[in-house]
């Protein structure tokens, strides 16, 4: 693939020709914290191509942006549509909130409801591409509905290992789609580790975000995309839910790209949320560091609920380098931002879908966030995969008899 120069580690900084290693840096070890690598292009080279009067031309999808992702030119592409996902202007909830405008990006309409589809479409066109008829990966929901959904439509078989604790919808979405489950009995840390075991040991491509420097660049196309799609509006912030911390570092690299490629000339700070039982790159923000000290996730928020980060580096980078911040909220608060957002907006998202809107309340309440400034919430997962928090954010419906008075005792309490 001449249009990467290679794969860097975040860590020690080695840079490896493409196709040298798949995962992490050989150098760093495989004990953590492993050398996480990223993906370098060419991008002078990719100028000539990747230009404005390509964007014009260019499908509305993810692969708008082939010339930037580490895919070759002639692979078979997943015919499941992925990307292009609507920015949304919503001055009524900013003049609510007290800022100057306010934008939802709402990923949870990719076809499986959720952010990950971005990773998970190019990592199994990745593995197909490579000649791999087998994929994995080890999640607590989404990346694994995600890859389920992309596997089926590529025909790669997928072994997926969840934790026993997945909300329903997910693991529909796992069975649905023919996907080999395997509920762990054991921690997500004990069902990553064997994940990793049984990928080496029966040569299955491997899907996770923490090791495969691809998954990120699927990620990126959020960011990619939301720069064009706001232009010359690039708001001053952009919030978003924080687990691994894969998510917020894709979405920045997509901006940087951007402006790069002069489509943009500003970058947005980032406003990066965790839940407060599961907050250690919050408190590695905190106290100026890199290092985490892992701890036991508790949070609703089940897509964040992640006790021992694996893309820190990445993520505390483009936070600092954006001029970010981050905050930590209860689930209380991600309960009450997603009825927020639902009864303004029409915009439903699931609790880390909507963590960055509650994070947002905060950072405006703590003067982080000031009245004259416009935000980009990521929504990064729909409200209908976890119907059970949903039904916990907001009041008990109406239970009346067949009798038009009681419909008459409804209307007049308003
Ligand atoms: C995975 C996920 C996140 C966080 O992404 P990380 O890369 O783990 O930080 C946020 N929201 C949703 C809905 C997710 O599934
Ligand atoms: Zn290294």
């Amino acid at each position: 693939m001449d249009k990467v120069i290679g794969l860097r580690c975040v860590e020690c900084g080695k840079l490896y020709p493409e196709g040298e290693v798949l995962y992490t840096c050989p150098a760093c070890g495989d004990k953590e914290p492993w050398g996480i690598l990223d993906v370098e292009y060419d991008y002078e080279r990719q100028a000539r191509t990747f230009n404005k009067d390509w964007l014009q031309r260019a499908e509305h999808s993810i692969w708008r942006y082939l010339p930037i992702l580490p895919i070759g030119d002639g692979a078979r592409l997943p015919t499941l549509q992925c990307g292009w996902t609507p920015v949304m202007e919503l001055p009524k909830i900013a003049k609510r909130w007290g800022i100057a405008n306010f934008f939802v990006k709402d990923d949870g309409r990719l076809p499986t409801g959720s952010f990950k589809d971005r990773a998970s479409c190019v990592g199994a066109t990745r593995a197909v591409e490579l000649g791999y008829d087998t994929i994995t990966c080890s999640s607590t929901g989404n990346a694994a509905s995600s890859l389920a959904g992309f596997s089926a439509n590529l025909g790669l078989k997928a072994y997926i290992f969840v934790p026993a604790h997945a909300p329903e919808a997910k693991v529909a979405q796992l069975r649905i789609f023919k996907s080999t489950v395997l509920l762990v009995e054991g921690t997500y840390d004990e069902a990553y580790y064997l994940c990793q075991d049984a990928a080496k040991t029966f040569g299955w491509y491997n899907r996770n975000c923490a090791i495969n420097p691809v998954l990120i660049e699927g990620k990126k196309t959020s960011g990619l995309e939301a720069a064009e799609q706001l232009a010359a509006r690039i708001p001053d912030w952009v919030s978003v839910a924080v687990g691994d911390g894969c998510t917020i570092a894709g979405i920045w690299k997509g901006f940087v790209e951007m402006k790069r490629f002069g489509v943009i000339d500003k970058l947005p700070r980032l406003l990066g949320v965790q839940a407060a039982g599961a907050q250690p790159i919050y408190e590695a923000w905190q106290a100026g560091d890199e290092k985490l000290r892992p701890r036991r996730a508790e949070t609703l928020a089940d897509s964040i609920a992640v006790g021992r980060p694996r893309n820190q580096t990445k993520a505390l980078r483009a936070i600092r380098a954006s001029g970010g911040a981050m905050v930590s909220v209860e689930d209380e608060e991600i309960l009450s931002a997603m009825y927020e957002l639902a009864q303004h907006t029409g915009i439903f998202g699931e609790p880390a879908g909507v963590t960055g809107v509650a994070g947002l309340l905060r950072a405006i309440g703590n003067g982080t966030v000031k009245p004259n400034e416009t935000v980009l919430h990521v929504l990064s997962g729909s409200g209908l995969k976890d119907v059970r928090s949903a039904m916990r954010a907001c009041p008990e419906a109406r239970r009346i008899g067949v009798s038009l008075d009681d419909v008459r005792r409804v209307v007049a309490e308003g």
